[in-house]
């Protein structure tokens, strides 16, 4: 006889990790299913966690090799050793994904290796590496199967010299000429660690400008900044195809709008488009579950999919952002439980973790435009910033809106460094319906690069200080 859970996942990424961990917590007999081989789903083995990696150890090789002299630090010749930068990364990798089976026996999750097809309401097929196959009985059926690479029709990604996110986190060796196509987060953060390590970088974007979710000022900036870095973009250009030579690769790129094309050479090309849900061979027709046409798994605002089906994570709608992921995860487990499970994705920040990072979280100026929302501004730039001057590091700005007659915090929008640690302040204190004056009435320690949120909040009533 079969044994019964309260939950089975299917899917052992962050939104599939954090549910099993959450439901193992609150007491329910939870399994979780992944094919991978490892735990820890895009963002541990093929996502956050390597290209994050490789951004803090690119960052310092730049850094010393452009920074430290100015600061009185005497290198001599610095060189790149790609195989012990790649063998740190592997390592970052392998621990944390390890310490989630950790967390798993602590909550006494079943962890089961293999690919999961759900066969029917309550039961779940596992078929191992090998082809054996077992049927896991459940009361709960959480699909967390997240996302893969998009792909731009008549361009084969081969992971060697075309390649998505996955071949560009394990290049083995820097590339003389990148072509980037696609200027959204994953794009730049990857253009900006290989032009660190020496490539020269043209980032192709069909768009007029990069960035696409962020707010249009901040992109401005951003572009600005990344141009000085050395990446070259392409905007409002599309790819209509790759030519492999022998040794070379030739990019067929034409004016999105239409017009004369031209040619660019490469070693190497990164196809960085965006993320599309993944559910191949899932069985989600077995449970009368349904997809948009981008193959987004249909829920309810409650993540459900059928009676006694859930789904979290990149293969519903919502950022495609592990935080997001994790959130709706732990929601569905407490929902699982009787409790009330609930994500707010209007207050999910986004960070790219490029140098300077560029943060945000709630609407940018266009959005509240379009929303016919009015709207107060205040705006702070780090060369006015103490600690950012004294650490030579004053590119960008924090801008804070706010609704004109609540003072209600709608949105911050950050460029410069450190500000992916410094948006969890704004993130806080809209959750609380915080007001701009809360942040501008709050003492933030001196001298921190975090006195430009203060700042920035000062200037939504026109009170700026230190400018
Ligand atoms: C290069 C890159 C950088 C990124 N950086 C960031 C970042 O800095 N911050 C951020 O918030 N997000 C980042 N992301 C996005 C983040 O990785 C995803 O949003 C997150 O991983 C989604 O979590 P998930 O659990 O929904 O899905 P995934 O992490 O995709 O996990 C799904 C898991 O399910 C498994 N699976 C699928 N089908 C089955 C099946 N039938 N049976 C068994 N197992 C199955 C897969 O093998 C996979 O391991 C990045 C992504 C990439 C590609």
């Amino acid at each position: 006889m079969a044994e019964t859970y309260d939950v089975v996942i299917i899917g052992g990424g962050p939104g599939g990790y954090n549910c099993a961990i959450r439901a193992g917590q609150l007491g329910l007999k939870v399994a979780c299913i992944e094919m991978r081989g490892t735990l820890g789903g895009t963002c541990l083995n093929v996502g956050c966690i390597p290209s994050k990696a490789l951004l803090h150890a690119s960052h310092l090789f730049s850094a010393a090799q452009n920074e430290f002299a100015s600061l009185g630090i005497k290198t001599g010749k610095v060189e790149l050793d790609l195989t012990q930068m790649m063998a740190q990364k592997s390592d970052a990798v392998d621990g944390l994904t390890k310490g989630i089976e950790f967390l798993f026996k602590k909550n006494k999750v079943d962890y089961v290796k293999g690919r999961g097809k759900i066969l029917s309401k309550g039961k779940v097929e596992v078929t191992d590496a090998d082809g054996k196959k077992q049927v896991l009985e459940t009361k709960n059926i959480v699909i967390a199967t997240g996302s893969e690479p998009a792909t731009l029709p008549g361009i084969e990604i081969d992971e060697e010299r075309v390649v998505s996110n996955t071949g560009a986190l394990s290049l083995k060796a820097v590339p003389k000429k990148l072509v980037l196509i696609g200027a959204g987060v994953i794009g730049l953060e990857m253009g900006s660690v290989w032009a660190r390590l020496g490539s020269e970088v043209t980032v192709v974007e069909y768009l007029d400008r990069i960035l696409p979710p962020a707010d249009a000022e901040v992109a401005k900036e951003a572009e600005r900044t990344f141009k000085k870095q050395g990446l070259s973009f392409k905007l409002g250009t599309k790819v209509t195809g790759i030519e492999k030579t022998k040794t070379k690769l030739k990019v067929a790129v034409e004016p999105a709008k239409g017009g004369a094309g031209e040619t660019l050479d490469a070693d190497i090309v990164i196809v960085a488009i965006g993320r599309k849900p993944y559910t191949e061979g899932l069985g989600l027709e077995n449970v009368g579950g349904k997809t948009d046409k981008r193959g987004v798994i249909e829920v309810t605002d409650h993540f459900k999919v059928a009676d006694g089906v859930w789904a979290v994570g990149d293969c519903i709608p919502g950022p495609m952002l592990a935080h997001k992921a994790e959130d709706d995860g732990t929601a569905v487990a407490e929902l699982i439980a009787g409790k009330a499970g609930h994500v707010n994705y209007d207050l999910v920040p986004s960070v790219v973790y490029t140098n300077p990072e560029i943060a945000w979280v709630g609407k940018n100026e266009e959005e509240l435009k379009a929303a016919g929302i009015e709207y107060k501004k205040g705006k702070f730039p780090f060369m006015a910033n103490s600690r950012a001057r004294t650490n030579h590091e004053t590119v960008g700005f924090v801008k804070i809106l706010a609704e004109k007659g609540t003072d209600r915090i709608l949105g911050a929008h950050m460029i410069g460094v450190g500000v992916g640690e410094m948006i969890a302040e704004v993130c806080v204190a809209m959750e609380f319906g915080a007001a701009s004056e809360d942040i501008a009435r709050t003492s933030h320690a001196h001298p921190t690069l975090s006195e430009a949120v203060r700042q920035a909040a000062m200037g939504v009533e026109g009170w700026t200080m230190q400018m």
